[in-house]
């Protein structure tokens, strides 16, 4: 019988029988695990390390917190239902799941090409610690045509080493949205030219896993800052990546020699988070939506950056949102009329809003991305991205959506 991801997610994977008859999924603080016997040790090591197949029905048994645990893999099985994926693998955050996977499809030689603006910690990763093995990188923007970005790489005459086309969309803060299936048409002709395959990796951290599905678009690795929606309680950090058995077999073997994976107890936390993973969501999205509109129509607002309204968005936008996702989320950023320092007095007057940086929570979040999570940007680019002083950013929780309007308007009054 087929079920639907949320009907599944407080039993996959998950034997009762195993843990005493507790409904729940107990939380596995251990660091090791005691074998049956000495050939069982043996029978687990040579899976472990990939020295054989598996046999017949056989799976990997349960050996050292750092390779397996219960929770880590109860979490892994329950993520791979909403991705449509084959396997996944958890990190202590979203940059050791992101750096992870950095570092496994890329050597030294290797070009990397990405969307910009990206994640600040990957942006850092990526000019400050490839660079030091030898890894370069082409930054790429939402004006570049595909043509341009195929010339771009051809230009640096690096094309023969391109081995991975790393996407984040929408782009954080302002919602601009790059095409997977574009990054996967191009990493297939790149892949035949070369003759090595050139991986595609999205960062579906802003959308999550109910509003975008990468794999199925064609799309090989999708990460997430399971901090974000996956979590949903701004009470933990952690990070997930997703793909085919091979790419999931890979990166689980760097992350036994890095050592990031999750904790038991954080795995268990997430566990419970994916319990109302989409009644959050949907709540979330839907209060955006009234927020949306709410701000759209504001006097005091010049220009707003959501994909929940059609009229805002330009016609290459509601191109790829229609090819590619599937809601338009719970964020969203809009320019208020004024300068920083109005934007600070709206910012320092909201109440209910918390005044902090993050996103996809239960509770509404503001934030300035050109002073704070956007500060390391050079102005020029910022101006170019849309990041500027009158830049606000909001992360819709599940508050009720008329209580929200209500302090943006009383904020609204202090300007
Ligand atoms: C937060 C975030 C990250 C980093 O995740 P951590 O869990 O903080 O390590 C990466 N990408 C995006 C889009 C994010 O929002």
């Amino acid at each position: 019988m087929q079920m639907k991801p949320e009907s599944l997610m407080m039993s996959h994977g998950y034997k009762p029988e195993l843990s005493q008859g507790a409904v729940k999924c107990p939380i596995f603080l251990t660091s090791t695990f005691v074998f049956h016997s000495a050939e069982e040790g043996k029978d687990f090591f040579e899976l472990a390390y990939g020295h054989r197949q598996t046999r017949p029905n056989e799976e990997l048994g349960l050996i050292y917190s750092r390779i397996n645990n219960p929770n880590l893999e109860i979490l892994e099985d329950r993520l791979t239902l909403w991705d449509e994926a084959d396997g996944s693998a958890v990190f202590e955050s979203g940059m050791s799941a992101i750096s992870t996977v950095l570092l496994e499809f890329l050597k030294p030689g290797s070009l990397l090409i990405y969307s910009a603006p990206i994640y600040g910690g990957t942006h850092h990763f990526i000019h400050h610690v490839l660079t030091k093995y030898g890894i370069s990188s082409i930054e790429f923007g939402i004006h570049d045509t595909k043509e341009q970005i195929q010339e771009k790489i051809i230009a640096s005459g690096k094309s023969k080493d391109l081995a991975l086309i790393y996407l984040e969309t929408p782009a954080n803060p302002t919602n601009d949205l790059f095409s997977i299936k574009e990054a996967v048409t191009l990493a297939s002709y790149f892949s035949k030219e070369n003759n090595e395959k050139v991986f595609v990796a999205v960062d579906n951290t802003y959308l999550g896993p109910i509003w975008q599905k990468p794999l199925s678009l064609g799309a090989d690795i999708t990460v997430y800052s399971a901090t974000k929606y996956l979590g949903g309680h701004s009470d933990l950090i952690a990070g997930a990546v997703m793909g085919t058995q091979e790419v999931i077999r890979r990166v689980k073997t760097l992350r036994t020699f890095l050592g990031n994976m999750i904790s038991p107890h954080t795995a268990w936390m997430l566990l419970r988070s994916l319990e109302t993973l989409q009644i959050r969501m949907e709540r979330q999205q839907s209060n955006a939506i009234t927020v949306g509109n709410f701000l759209w129509k504001h006097p005091k607002v010049e220009k707003v950056y959501f994909l929940g309204i059609d009229e805002s968005l330009s016609s290459r936008t509601q191109e790829i949102y229609k090819e590619q996702c599937l809601g338009p989320g719970a964020m969203i950023s809009f320019d208020i009329k004024g300068t920083e320092a109005t934007a600070f007095t709206f910012l320092n007057a909201l109440k209910l809003f918390k005044l902090a940086v993050s996103l996809g929570s239960t509770e509404s979040l503001a934030e300035h991305p050109a002073t704070m999570t956007h500060v390391d940007i050079p102005t020029s680019d910022k101006i170019h991205m849309n990041i500027t002083e009158k830049l606000i950013r909001l992360s819709i929780g599940v508050e009720d959506p008329q209580d929200l309007i209500k302090d943006l308007t009383q904020a609204f009054e202090k300007i």
